[in-house]
């Protein structure tokens, strides 16, 4: 097994290293085997490693020390028992910020990627970054001190923006998107997010910032599905978002524009997207694509859950529009299988959200495209986190930086030392 007990894999560098995991030259590589065999004796380790003895003790000394890993015996009947050395999960946390173009959800996770604590505002994107940001740094230092986490153990930031990050940290210039979120694109959205986190109390720690959707994919995955390693994560509600790990990495694309079926043109249509482009599922197929089609029969309808809840009510226009919907989106998740052959489609968002009407539709014409073998291998299936998929996805995010074992091994050599508290905020670490 190559996974670390969270999904996620050692690092490139330790991997190059080292040639074995654990065998890297520093007490991070070390971390990740233990994280990879969920927790490990002293004997484990070596074998594992071929390290000597002494060098293993010396690592695990060096983990222990700087509050890394936590260690219990491990009952036997006779003799002297063997210590098991475990990741100190509860050792920091991880801020978490999931914008959206009016909505943004903030959290608080363990380095095991479980949300401690979350809330959300309504915050249009369109205030622009100055505004915006400041807002976002105010809710997480009042939710850091109501849940009275000691900042200095938060150890990196997670963001997940609604558009796709170039690798220079900018939001990708989109040419038809010349108003809303035009000035995102002027600034690298980390240094904005770091500048903000001396006044949180948190200190100068790794922020990782990516498209949305490639976050949700991530929070599918490593919290719902992590035995998995291929999935494709469709978000539908007002908008439609979709994100793709594929053999067990999550996939950006050239641009990090990867898995955009949502702007995809059916040539039936003519309907104008907001992408410049007509027919897109995003225009048809979404709650405003259906909100659209309702025309004055919509009312004041804003949210996913009012158009569910008509539906539920027995409304056949909006039935008739949301079984459509369900055909069109089933096109588009039959071409996704059909190209990338996943083990699971994870269908996710409020329009989606115990809605078997529309899932029903969407699997049975996804299912009807693909070849029978495909069809066979291939699962249609609701998200148990839903809307705070984006969230664990920028909690774990964050952990891949955190934890890589370059920055442990950078960490340890500049003293940090991780919780070995077990404060109040990690027994009411929220069911998943
Ligand atoms: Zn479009």
């Amino acid at each position: 097994m190559s996974a670390f007990a969270d999904g996620s894999q050692p690092s490139t560098r330790g991997r190059l290293a080292a040639g074995v995991p654990g065998r890297g030259d520093g007490p991070g590589a070390l971390l990740s085997l233990i994280r990879t065999m969920g927790g490990a004796t002293r004997r484990d380790l070596m074998r594992a490693t071929n390290l000597a003895r002494a060098t293993v003790d010396a690592r695990l000394d060096m983990l222990a020390s700087h509050g890394y890993v936590v260690h219990r015996e491990v009952p036997r009947a006779k003799g002297r028992p063997p210590q098991m050395f475990e990741f100190n999960e509860s050792g920091g946390y991880l801020l978490c910020i999931d914008m959206g173009s009016s909505h943004t959800r903030l959290g608080i996770a363990d380095l095991g990627g479980r949300l401690v604590a979350h809330t959300s505002a309504e915050l249009d994107l369109s205030m622009g970054p100055g505004v915006t940001l400041g807002k976002v740094g105010t809710l997480l230092r009042e939710l850091v001190r109501a849940e009275g986490i000691d900042p200095r153990y938060v150890l990196g930031v997670g963001v997940g923006v609604p558009g796709p990050v170039e690798l220079t940290g900018h939001m990708v210039r989109l040419p038809f998107d010349a108003t809303a979120l035009a000035p995102w694109t002027e600034m690298v959205i980390s240094q904005e997010i770091r500048a903000f986190l001396p006044a949180i109390g948190v200190g100068d720690v790794p922020v990782e910032v990516d498209k949305d959707a490639n976050n949700m994919a991530l929070g599918e995955w490593r919290t719902s599905w992590p035995e998995v390693r291929d999935l494709v994560v469709l978000k539908v509600g007002m908008t439609l978002t979709c994100g793709i790990v594929a053999n067990a990495e999550t996939v950006r694309g050239t641009i990090g524009m990867a898995g955009d079926l949502e702007h995809i043109p059916d040539g039936t249509s003519d309907v104008m997207c907001r992408c410049g482009q007509r027919g897109c599922a995003e225009a048809t197929a979404s709650g405003r694509g259906i909100v659209r089609l309702l025309g004055p029969a919509a009312g004041s309808i804003h949210t996913s859950r009012e158009l569910v809840a008509l539906q539920n009510a027995g409304r056949q226009d909006v039935i008739q529009l949301m079984r459509e919907a369900g055909r069109r989106l089933g096109v588009l998740i039959g071409t996704a299988i059909s190209t990338l052959n996943p083990q699971l489609v994870v269908i996710g968002g409020n329009l989606a959200e115990a809605n078997t009407l529309l899932l029903d539709e969407i699997r049975s014409v996804a299912m009807s495209r693909v070849h029978p073998l495909i069809a066979s291998s291939t699962t249609i299936i609701g998200s148990k986190i839903s809307d705070q998929a984006g969230l664990y996805g920028a909690a774990h995010l964050a952990l891949r930086a955190v934890l890589d074992p370059a920055s442990v091994d950078v960490g340890i050599s500049n003293g940090r030392t991780l919780s070995v508290d077990r404060s109040p905020a990690h027994r009411r670490v929220l069911a998943r």
